[in-house]
């Protein structure tokens, strides 16, 4: 590196010019970004092609870098802070966590390691003890935190394939598949996709599942659950990622328990009822699980990305995930690594710790309890103008549909167009819907009647085509 450059950088540093801007074009776009449009508008994509440029051959400008990608990135993201956002199962962004990650943004820590980050490694230890206690969970029970539940799931059945096999005489990690006694693993036929994927990464299969029949709701069927055994992984489901819905823990919980079977609950955002005293509810006896993934970028509202698996067997899990080398010095204190697939790994528990400590016990009731009342008034809206319902609205989602499969289309592509509020389709129950999930802090009274509005008027259009 020449000196220049260096000096440069270090001016940067101490002048902060750069740093200056970043927050002034931050606030402006936070300003804009409850009342604009959700998605981009076409003018915006188009402009999306002043990024088309080579490699540059020389260092550049830090506020230049900055004004360019304000000018012309700010209009092409989705208007994801705002109140009107109500695609994937997409949480808000709490501001005090935004706070938070701009002040651990400049310590820039690595979380590998005590040694390598002391205040991390606490912090991960005070929020696996707050997040115990928050969804009650067995005292034994330990936290890795990784980038969301597309991993956690993986953790889960990482730590559930682990015990099996070591329950049965057999090193997963040094023997691998060729010749190993089989597993069971039982799940849901309306599990969730990176259920499937975790399988598939995990070496069982997809077609090795035993996939139980789900009710109308997307629940399992209790009375269609095979006999289950010590060698059986059971992944059941805390919010249905169409429908919200829960599986019956008790149940289905006792049985495995009973039968000596692994229990993961992939619970990404539907977890966080449990945190709720009018939902409470819907994950009785979740704590009878042996495993735990869930998000604290949708429901809790932290900035992505956050995810975490949480298991009540630390052995399981360390075995399953932790790694040896010489340089690598574990302490007595908590060692991050030894919780997640990755050694270097960014600090997101600031963020997550934060949204905890920010809210309270009484804060994320609030917040979880506001969400499914958003959803409530959003599904009684829609009926009272002539949408079908097609859930039971027992958390934060809905599903509602028009009259025809090609008009419920018409009808999606018109509202992304409208920009006044940002939905997607999916098919449920061989029809085709209008899938509504509501994840943010912000989205008030006033945003679910104004996008009911957005609704009907595309709705009506989509008649007239
Ligand atoms: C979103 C979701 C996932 C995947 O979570 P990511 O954080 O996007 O990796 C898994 N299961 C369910 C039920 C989900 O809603």
């Amino acid at each position: 590196m020449t000196q220049d450059i260096r000096q440069r950088m270090l001016l940067e540093m101490q002048q902060k010019a750069a740093f200056d801007d970043a927050r002034r074009a931050a606030y402006a776009y936070a300003d804009a970004s409850f009342e604009r449009n959700v998605f981009p508008t076409q003018q915006a994509l188009d402009d999306l092609r002043h990024f088309d440029e080579p490699l540059p051959a020389d260092p550049g400008d830090a506020q230049q870098i900055l004004r360019q990608l304000h000018e012309f990135g700010s209009p092409a993201t989705v208007a994801q802070i705002g109140g009107r956002y109500f695609g994937l199962v997409n949480g808000g962004v709490i501001p005090a966590t935004l706070a938070v990650r701009w002040l651990t943004d400049f310590w820039d820590q690595n979380t590998p390691l005590y040694l390598a980050s002391p205040v991390a490694s606490r912090l991960e230890e005070v929020t696996e003890g707050w997040l115990r206690d928050l969804f009650g969970l067995p005292d034994s029970t330990v936290a890795g935190y990784v980038s969301g539940s597309s991993l956690s799931i993986f953790c889960g059945l990482a730590a559930a394939r682990q015990r099996n096999f070591t329950a049965m005489g057999w090193d997963i990690n040094r023997k691998g598949f060729i010749d190993a006694p089989r597993l069971r693993v039982v799940a849901g036929r309306q599990a969730h996709a990176t259920v499937s994927k975790a399988v598939a990464l995990l070496g069982f299969g997809t077609d090795n599942v035993e996939w139980v029949a789900a009710d109308a709701q997307g629940r399992i069927e209790t009375a269609a659950l095979p006999e289950l055994d010590a060698s059986t992984i059971l992944i059941l489901q805390a919010g249905n990622v169409n429908s919200g819905a829960f599986d019956d823990f008790a149940t289905l919980g006792q049985r495995a328990r009973a039968a000596g079977a692994w229990v993961h609950v992939d619970g990404a955002f539907g977890l966080w009822a449990a945190a709720a005293a009018r939902l409470q509810h819907l994950t009785r006896s979740i704590e009878l699980a042996d495993s735990w993934s869930f998000d604290g970028h949708k429901t809790l509202n932290t900035p992505y990305d956050s995810g975490v698996i949480m298991c009540r067997d630390r052995d399981a899990l360390v075995n399953a995930l932790h790694a040896a080398g010489a340089y690598i010095t574990y302490s007595k204190q908590r060692d991050g690594m030894l919780h997640t697939p990755e050694m270097s790994r960014r600090a997101r528990i600031f963020e997550l710790w934060a949204a905890l400590k920010y809210l309270g016990k009484s804060g994320v009731d609030e917040l979880v309890d506001g969400l499914h009342q958003r959803a409530r008034q959003f599904a009684d809206e829609l009926a009272q103008q002539g949408f079908e319902i097609l859930n039971e609205v027992v958390f934060n989602q809905l599903l509602a549909a028009c009259d025809s499969d090609a008009e419920t289309d018409t009808t999606i592509d018109l509202i992304q167009q409208s920009g006044e509020c940002w939905v997607g389709g999916t098919s449920w129950q061989q029809r085709r819907v209008i899938r509504v999930s509501v994840c943010s802090w912000a989205t008030t009274e006033a945003d679910v009647t104004r996008s009911v509005r957005a609704f009907v008027a595309a709705r009506a259009a989509a008649r007239e085509k």
